[in-house]
Order: C-alpha cells, then structure tokens, then sequence
C-alpha cells in the first residue's frame, strides 16, 4: 500500500494505492479546480486512476474540492449520512451552526478559555458565534455523494483497498476513519494537530495532537478513538501528524 499525503494550507488529504486500485481521503480546500491537475502531477499522482473519494466528515476544510476532484476523476464521493445535508447545500458546515443544534453542542474548553464564559453560555455568546462564523465559509461547491454510509462498518475490499470504514462520531456526528488490514489509520479530525488549527498548546498539556471533539462530548470521541487504536498503530490525521500509538493511546484513558 502506498500512501502520498497532499497539502492544502492547514489540512491534509491522502492518496491510498494498493496495486491497480487507489483512493482519496478528503479533498482539501480553496485551491482553484484548474490547479488540481498540477498538484497531482507534482505528486506522480494519475487523478484518472482515482476510484473513489471518502469524505471523513463534513466540515468544509476536507470536502470543500470534493466536486472539483469529482469532476477531474470521474470517482464516486463517499460520505457518511450525517455529511449529505452539506455536502448537497453546501451552506455552513454543521460545526458552525447554532441555534436548535446548538442545545447538543458541547464547545472546546479553549473556547470558554479565550471568551471567558461558562460552556453553557459559550453557545449563544455573540463574538463567540462571531468568531465561529468568520473561521469559515459561508458556502462551498456542492456535491451530490454518490455513495451514502451509515454507522456501520463499510468495507473497501471491492474498490481493491484492503481496509474497512468505520464510524467515529465525536468531531463531528459524520465523521468516518479509514482503517487498513494492516494497521493504519486515516483519521480526519478525531486525531489531529491542534497548532494547525489554533494555538492551542496551554488548554491541551498532552501535546499538539489531541482528540477534537466538537459535536458530542469527550466520552464519545474517546470511544471512537479507543476503537481507532485497537485496530490500528499509526494515525494519519487531517491536520499534522502522522501520530504513534504511543502518543494517542495515553489520551483515550
Ligand atoms: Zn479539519
């Protein structure tokens, strides 16, 4: 299996080949569409050789391409059901929305740190809302997902990837890892690099890398986690990495 890891500003996406058969993991960001043929060339990367495009959750740093890679590969895009809304509309990512959801939403201790409000008032505090909205796009190109995945564990033997998908909700309701027979793991942002997204070293003592929950709290991302490092030993993550089993292990305890 060979594994080419493509950089876009703050997020990374993979290119998985095993044999004749190769795969996308995310899509990046904000590069124009015509510059995807010369990234690829770059990375001795064949985009018409791309069967398939996994989507790991729907936030717009790692779908925001998925129509444009759609288009230059001729691929399917895979995405778990929580990710269809966005990736049709296109229009704020779920992480960025308030309101009714954001009674579920559980935000990051950084955040209360840097606004100084309680976690319960951090939802409806108003340069809070602020900030979150001008992290992010107001809207992306949209894709229809050709391929739509529930909780349960889909498997890639049939697109030549001996792997499997599997769901790990805790970032976001619609994330998805990808992980190998033998033993990697392709993380999204359940595992990731926090000083790629902020500097956020003095919340999380532990190191850079960190589990980054978002949507549901820390058990559940724990759980998810806890599950990624029973079927795998190295973390490829969204953002950084990629990250040891010693690294990871001691956070899902
Ligand atoms: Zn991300």
């Amino acid at each position: 299996m060979e594994i080419k890891k493509l950089f876009f500003f703050f997020v990374n996406a993979y290119v998985i080949t095993e044999g004749e058969h190769t795969i996308l993991f995310d899509t990046g960001l904000m590069l124009p569409p015509e510059q995807l043929p010369g990234l690829c060339a770059e990375n001795g990367i064949d985009p018409k050789k791309i069967e398939l495009i996994v989507i790991s959750h729907g936030h717009y740093d790692h779908c925001m391409l998925a129509s444009a890679w759609k288009e230059l590969t001729g691929a399917k895009v895979l995405c778990h059901k929580d990710a269809v809304d966005y990736m049709r509309t296109g229009v704020k990512s779920p992480m960025f929305t308030y309101g009714e959801r954001a009674k579920n939403y559980q935000p990051l201790s950084w955040m209360q740190g840097m606004f100084n409000v309680p976690p319960t008032a951090a939802v409806t505090y108003q340069p809070y809302i602020d900030f979150m909205e001008s992290t992010a796009p107001p809207c992306i190109p949209t894709c229809e997902p050709d391929i739509i995945i529930g909780d349960e564990d889909y498997d890639l033997h049939p697109y030549g990837i001996s792997g499997k998908l599997i769901h790990t909700p805790g970032h976001d309701d619609s994330a998805i890892t990808l992980v190998t027979d033998d033993r990697k793991a392709f993380t999204g942002d359940t595992i990731l690099d926090l000083h790629t997204v902020q500097c956020l070293e003095c919340v999380y003592p532990e190191g850079s890398y960190s589990l980054n929950w978002i949507n549901k709290g820390e058990d559940i991302i724990k759980n998810s986690a806890k599950r990624i490092v029973e079927e795998a030993d190295i973390y490829y993550a969204g953002h950084g990495g990629p990250y040891t089993r010693e690294m990871i292990e001691p956070l899902v305890k």
